[in-house]
């Protein structure tokens, strides 16, 4: 999607202002880029309407250039399509909150509500879940073993039961431990069916929720938005929650729920672990979908992770070039614990071009990733590489903080590739990796720092 909208704001180069004539070929690469995210085709065709008005509308404004007075509708555009504001969960007015989930099988139902209890749990809400998928065993377990991860409650019986029955037992269990929130999983189909629906409505019908969200594959693009308008039409949702928001580069699916269904997006999950589950920001999705990074998720999450005095060193260090194998070690460290390399550093605008050719040190974590390691597990490896099998930057204080030492000494770097049995060529190579990322990151933090982004949110 972003690259196809490039090509629009190119057409605009050299123009001066937005007209109704030199707008027409600009919206043809918006539609089209649209259509091939796979966003419905009612939902292009409004928006590339309500786009174009805008545009014709807007008239000069001093100091700005037609293409990025364009970007900046087709911006608030996008975040009006996905519903504008927020919409925070609901919560009832009598404890506990009862939160159903439903949707097909594989979407994630069962992860979410683990992820929505730790979710809360963050908030300071106590919660509780019930394994309401009896078809099979494994995903009582599943939801027991999650649960215990996460360290709240599940209520569980066998396999024998009807759903709407531990529903209703979960309930009462609920409100005697006085738990503030109560998830319910229910068990999914491959397709929609009528057994599905009529259990739903049953389990519908005994716990009386706040909310009843739909849990939706962001990967299956306009589909989900046409799941969430049936499942509301035959049970009534509340709202959907977007899951594999990390396996999506498109798009479609964000874009297309809140106006097909009439039904907003209220959480989103980017990912396999606990912690990524978080709420939906209509301007952070329409930010990321112009290609000009998720700034703001970024530092939220970097915030978390890396202490404030950490941040703020590093980034002294990165302004004066003087980044070296420490800050390194300790950036792939955070990063570890923020998820997934690449998920976090296509967060940081420039970053997902910059990053597959040049970053070897990090294509190094995208081709494990591929081979199915997490992220963490290959950061922790990257940090524990042994003398032996590594490049040895833990053994060599002096070096690690004087990267120059290195690239002024073939004799210490013909050292350190003995000790760490690999090839003087290969340790050139990562010393040069830390030059090249030192200049790069110097030059992303001016790039950050000289208002191209801030000139885009209003
Ligand atoms: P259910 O059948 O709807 O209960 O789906 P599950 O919760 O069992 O999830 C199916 C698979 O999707 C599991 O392997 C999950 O780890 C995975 N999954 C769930 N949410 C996400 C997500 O946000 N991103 C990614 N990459 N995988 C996810
Ligand atoms: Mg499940």
């Amino acid at each position: 999607l972003t690259s196809g909208l490039e090509n629009a704001w190119n057409k605009l180069k050299g123009e001066e202002v937005l007209t109704k004539e030199n707008i027409v070929e600009p919206m043809k690469d918006i539609r089209r880029a649209l259509l091939e995210a796979d966003v419905s085709l009612p939902v292009v065709r409004r928006f590339v309407q309500s786009v174009s008005e805008e545009a014709v509308g807007v008239g000069l404004i001093r100091g700005v250039k037609p293409d990025q007075q364009l970007v900046k509708i087709v911006r608030d555009e996008l975040v009006k399509l996905m519903g504008g504001e927020v919409s925070e969960l609901v919560f009832g007015k009598s404890s506990p909150t009862v939160i159903l989930l439903a949707g097909l099988q594989g979407v994630g139902k069962t992860t979410v509500c683990a992820k929505l209890a730790n979710y809360l749990k963050k908030q300071g809400k106590s919660c509780m879940l019930v394994a309401g998928d009896v078809y099979r065993p494994a995903a009582i377990d599943q939801l027991v073993i999650l649960g215990e991860q996460v360290g709240v409650p599940v209520y569980a019986e066998g396999t024998d039961v009807k759903p709407s029955e531990i529903a209703r037992k979960g309930l009462q269990e609920a409100k005697r431990q006085n738990v503030d929130v109560l998830i319910v999983d229910t068990a999914g189909r491959l397709q929609i069916d009528k057994g599905m629906m009529d259990e739903l409505k049953d389990v519908k019908k005994v716990l009386n929720p706040t909310e009843v969200l739909l849990v939706v594959d962001a990967m299956t693009g306009q589909e989900a938005a046409a799941l969430v308008t049936t499942f509301n039409v035959e049970i009534g949702i509340t709202g959907a929650i977007l899951t594999k928001l990390d396996g999506d580069s498109r798009g479609g699916a964000a874009l297309s729920v809140k106006e097909v269904s009439g039904k907003p997006i209220k959480l989103v999950g980017r990912g396999e672990r606990m912690d990524d589950l978080e709420p939906f920001y209509p301007d952070r999705m329409a930010g990321r979908i112009l290609g000009m990074g998720d700034v703001l998720s970024f530092v939220e999450k970097a915030q978390e992770v890396m202490r404030q005095e950490d941040a703020e060193d590093l980034q002294k260090k990165i302004m004066s070039a003087k980044f070296d194998f420490n800050d390194f070690l300790k950036q792939t460290r955070a990063v570890a614990r923020m998820g997934s390399m690449t998920r976090v550093l296509g967060m940081i605008p420039g970053m997902g071009k910059v990053w597959g050719t040049r970053f070897r040190f990090c294509g190094y974590v995208i081709a494990t990733e591929k081979y199915g390691l997490c992220a963490a597990s290959v950061s922790v490896r990257l940090l524990t590489l042994e003398a032996s099998n590594g490049y040895g930057i833990h053994n060599q204080t002096e070096e690690r903080e004087k990267p120059e030492l290195l690239a002024e000494s073939a004799v210490r770097r013909k050292r350190i590739a003995q000790e760490s049995g690999k090839t003087e060529q290969q340790v050139s190579q990562l010393v040069a990796q830390l030059f090249q990322m030192r200049v790069r990151m110097k030059n992303l933090m001016g790039a950050m720092e000289g208002g191209s982004i801030p000139a885009l949110s209003n």
